[in-house]
């Protein structure tokens, strides 16, 4: 299957961002025409999951989650388990960002098993993966990515419920993206991991998201690049005309 038959998706990542009154940017995204091949989907904070799939019902617009437990439920204060998301409405979760992993000292291993229980409870795991700044300039990115594929992506999971979201650290929130050099070659990488993993054909249907610093004005040019199926999008995904745009200029690559 060629990139032509994968669908392709835009996902916002709101992060600790949006109170009630915010849900009204989500009404503006519901209302425009989206694009019938283009997903569409907003990860805003949990607070915010079950209001948001009220804003979104009747459209095309997907709500989803930005983390999940490993475990489907228990003494957990504080956390919340993928079928607790799933109960919701919501269709997908972010696992392995890398505020979560630096900021909560998240292993491979842990988010291996989120992503696991993630799709144990039907939804989608969308797996951050990116090298640190220092990483790319010691020159160890594939490398660094390559090890946390292996980690974080285990044989067990299913492609049909799989995104990967290539997501340099130091591009994020930056202002900075990679040369489109740079995101082809990682992607490449990544489309190579996964058919190893789990063979060529189930391999071609996991999209590919590019993440970190993707505005209305430099979206087109990424979604030019090969094997970029989509994009993670924080910061312009907080305001519905932006996020519109990164969502035509997809529709249009
Ligand atoms: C992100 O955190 O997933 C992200 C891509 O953020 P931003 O678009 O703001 O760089």
């Amino acid at each position: 299957m060629g990139a032509g038959m994968r669908r392709k998706l835009a996902a916002g990542n709101w992060k600790m961002n949006g109170l009630l009154a915010d849900l009204a940017q989500l009404d503006q995204l519901a209302k425009a025409p989206l694009p019938a091949h283009v997903d569409t989907l907003i990860c805003p904070p949990a607070t915010l999951i079950h209001p948001a799939l009220a804003h979104a019902k009747g459209s095309a617009l997907a709500i989803g989650a930005q983390d999940c437990h490993a475990q489907g439920g228990g003494a957990f204060t504080g956390d919340i388990a993928a079928v607790q998301l799933r109960d919701l409405g919501a269709s997908a979760v972010i696992v392995g960002h890398s505020e979560r992993r630096e900021g909560h000292g998240e292993t491979d291993a842990l988010v291996a098993a989120k992503a696991q229980a993630a799709q144990a409870a039907g939804l989608c795991a969308i797996v951050c993966l990116g090298e640190t700044l220092g990483q790319r300039q010691a020159g160890d990115t594939l490398a660094v990515i390559g090890a946390q594929f292996a980690g974080s992506v285990p044989a067990t999971l299913d492609p049909a419920l799989l995104v990967l979201a290539y997501e340099p650290v130091w591009a994020i929130g930056s202002g900075l993206i990679p040369t489109l050099a740079q995101i082809a070659e990682v992607h490449s990488s990544l489309r190579a991991a996964l058919a190893a993993r789990f063979g060529a054909a189930p391999a071609a249907t996991v999209r590919l998201l590019y993440g970190g610093s993707v505005k209305p004005d430099n979206a087109a040019e990424v979604f030019g690049v090969a094997d970029v199926d989509g994009a993670l999008v924080g910061g312009a995904s907080l305001n519905a005309q932006d996020f519109s745009a990164i969502v035509q200029a997809l529709a249009a690559a």
